[in-house]
C-alpha cells in the first residue's frame, strides 16, 4: 500500500466532487420548525440535505442509516471499533448582500460560492470523498468508518443528542467543521444570567439622572455592537450631552442622542466580536455603562450600571475573583453579551464564560454565587458545556499531525480555542479542518466560498487520515 499519491486521487475525482457538492449546496437547508413534520422534525430543507447525503452514499456503495430524520451515517469497513467523522449539512440563513445566487454553487476564480460552501457542506463533502477514495482503492481497514451527518449544528445540536442516544459512540474521531491543522482543546462554555431584582423602595431623590431603561446585546456569544439607554435628566442637559459627545470623540465610537416623549435617548455603536475573546471587540453596552457611571444616578440604576462598569475592560473574571489560566487552553474569559434593565422590572446581565480545561467549575461557581450574594444579586439560567480536550500525545493526534505534515509540508500546530466545535460531541475527537491557515474565514458571511483547491487538499488529507486511523 505504499506510495499512494493522495492528492492525485483527489484530483482524479474533482469533477464528480464538484457536481456532488453543487447538488448539496442547491438545497436550502435552514432549520425551519414552522414547517416541521414527523419525517422532517427540523423542516423540509435540512431533511432534504440529509437525504441527499444518504442517497449519495447508498449509490456509491456505503451502508446508509437514517437516525430519526435528524442525523444519519454512511459506513464502510468492519471491526470492533468505529472511527467517526462529524459534519453537518444545515446552514445559517444566507442574509443580504450576495453578488451571486447563494444556493447555486457557482464556480468562479477557483472558488465555489454558496451558503454552506465552507461551513460545512464543502468540508463534509471533502470528508465523504476521503472515505470514497479509501473505499475505491480497496484499502484494508480494521475499523468501521462512519461519516456522521448532522442537521442541527447551527441551532441546538438536537441531531447529535438524538444520534448518540441511539448509536454507538466512536472510539475516536474528527470533525471537519473548523480549522486546520488540529484543534485539540476547547474551553468549557458556561452561560448564565445575573439578575437584579426591581427596587421596591424609592430611589435617591437627589439623583441628577434617572435611567429608565438600558438595552444592549441579544446573544451570550457575541460582544454587543449596539447599546441604548433612556434617561430623565434633572437640571442642565447641555452639559450632559457635551460630555457624551466628548466621550464619543475619546473612544472613537459613534453615538446618537435625541429627546423622545420627554426622555433623553442615548445610542452607542461598538464593535462586535465573538465571546471567545471579548477583547477583540468594543462592547457598546459596557462603553455606555462606563459613560453613565460618572453621573449621580438613581439608586437602582447606579447599582446596575456599577456592576456593568466592573466588566468594562475586564474580561478575565475579575469581578468574581475567578481569574484562571492553564497551559493547554489559556485564559478564562467572560463576555457580557446581554444587558437589559428597566426601572420597574430590574436588570439582567447575560454572561458567557469560557473556562480552561483544568478549571474547577464547581469551586468557581460557589465563588461567583457568594460574590453575587454579597452584591444583592442572583445567579440564574446556568447552562454548561464541559471543556473538551484530547491529550497531545494520543495516537489520534500523532496520526493526524503526521498526515498533515506529510501532505502540506507545514508544521501541524495544535490549537486551543474558546469556542466550541462539533468535535465536542465525540468522547475522543478533535476538529481537523477544513479552513487552512492564512485563508479568510467567510463562514456565516455573504458570498461564502471555498477554494476548489482546498476542497481537493482537504479530501486528500481526509483520505489518508481515514486510512491511517482505521487500518489498525
Ligand atoms: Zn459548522
Amino acid at each position: 500500500m505504499a506510495d499512494i499519491n493522495w492528492m492525485d486521487e483527489a484530483v482524479k475525482r474533482k469533477d464528480q466532487l464538484i457536481k456532488d457538492l453543487q447538488g448539496l449546496l442547491k438545497i436550502k437547508s435552514i432549520c425551519d420548525e414552522e414547517h416541521a413534520s414527523d419525517e422532517a422534525p427540523l423542516g423540509p430543507g435540512v431533511k432534504a440535505a440529509l437525504q441527499y447525503m444518504l442517497d449519495l452514499g447508498s449509490k456509491d456503495g456505503f451502508t446508509a442509516k437514517n437516525a430519526g430524520n435528524l442525523a444519519g451515517h454512511l459506513e464502510m469497513g468492519a471491526g470492533k471499533e468505529i472511527l467517526g467523522i462529524l459534519g453537518h449539512v444545515d446552514v445559517v440563513p444566507e442574509g443580504d448582500g450576495w453578488s451571486v445566487d447563494p444556493y447555486s454553487g457557482i464556480v468562479k476564480d477557483g472558488k465555489i460560492y454558496a451558503r454552506g460552501s465552507s461551513d460545512d457542506k464543502g468540508p463534509t463533502m471533502a470528508a465523504y470523498y476521503g472515505m470514497k477514495i479509501v473505499k475505491e482503492l480497496g484499502l484494508p481497514l480494521n475499523k468501521k468508518v462512519r461519516l456522521i451527518v448532522g442537521t442541527d449544528e447551527e441551532s441546538d445540536w438536537r441531531c447529535m443528542d438524538y444520534y448518540f442516544k441511539h448509536e454507538e459512540m466512536p472510539a475516536i474521531g474528527f470533525s471537519p467543521d473548523a480549522d486546520f491543522p488540529i484543534i485539540y482543546a476547547e474551553k468549557g462554555i458556561a452561560d448564565f444570567d445575573i439578575i437584579q431584582a426591581p427596587q421596591t423602595t424609592a430611589g435617591n431623590e437627589a439623583a441628577k439622572a434617572d435611567v429608565l431603561s438600558f438595552q444592549s446585546g441579544r446573544r451570550y456569544n457575541m460582544v454587543p455592537d449596539f447599546a441604548q439607554a433612556s434617561l430623565c435628566i434633572h437640571g442642565e442637559q447641555t452639559e450632559f450631552l457635551q460630555k457624551f459627545h466628548d466621550f464619543q470623540k475619546e473612544t472613537g465610537l459613534n453615538g446618537q442622542d435625541y429627546v423622545d416623549n420627554g426622555e433623553l435617548v442615548l445610542k452607542l455603536e461598538g464593535v462586535s466580536a465573538h465571546a471567545a475573546e471579548p477583547d477583540n471587540g468594543k462592547s457598546a453596552g459596557l462603553y455606555l455603562a462606563k459613560f453613565l457611571a460618572q453621573f449621580d444616578l438613581d439608586a437602582s440604576a447606579r447599582k446596575f450600571i456599577g456592576i456593568l462598569n466592573q466588566f468594562y475592560g475586564k474580561s478575565r473574571g475579575e469581578y468574581f475573583g475567578i481569574q484562571y489560566q492553564d497551559e493547554i487552553s489559556g485564559d478564562l474569559t467572560i463576555n457580557a453579551g446581554i444587558m437589559s434593565y428597566h426601572r420597574e422590572k430590574g436588570g439582567r446581565i447575560g454572561l458567557s464564560m469560557r473556562y480552561p480545561v483544568t478549571f474547577d467549575l464547581e469551586a468557581g461557581k460557589t465563588k461567583m454565587e457568594s460574590k453575587l450574594k454579597d452584591d444583592g444579586l442572583l445567579l440564574q439560567n446556568f447552562s454548561d458545556s464541559k471543556p473538551h480536550h484530547v491529550d497531545k500525545n494520543d495516537p489520534l493526534i500523532k496520526t493526524l499531525q503526521k498526515v498533515y505534515e506529510e501532505q502540506t509540508g507545514e508544521k501541524a500546530e495544535l490549537l486551543a480555542i474558546g469556542g466550541g466545535t462539533y468535535a465536542r460531541a465525540l468522547d475522543k475527537g478533535v476538529a481537523f479542518g477544513a479552513l487552512f491557515p492564512g485563508r479568510e474565514d467567510v463562514m456565516h458571511q455573504k458570498d461564502e466560498y471555498m477554494y476548489v483547491e482546498d476542497l481537493l487538499k482537504a479530501s486528500a488529507l481526509y483520505a489518508q487520515a481515514i486510512y491511517e486511523l482505521a487500518r489498525n
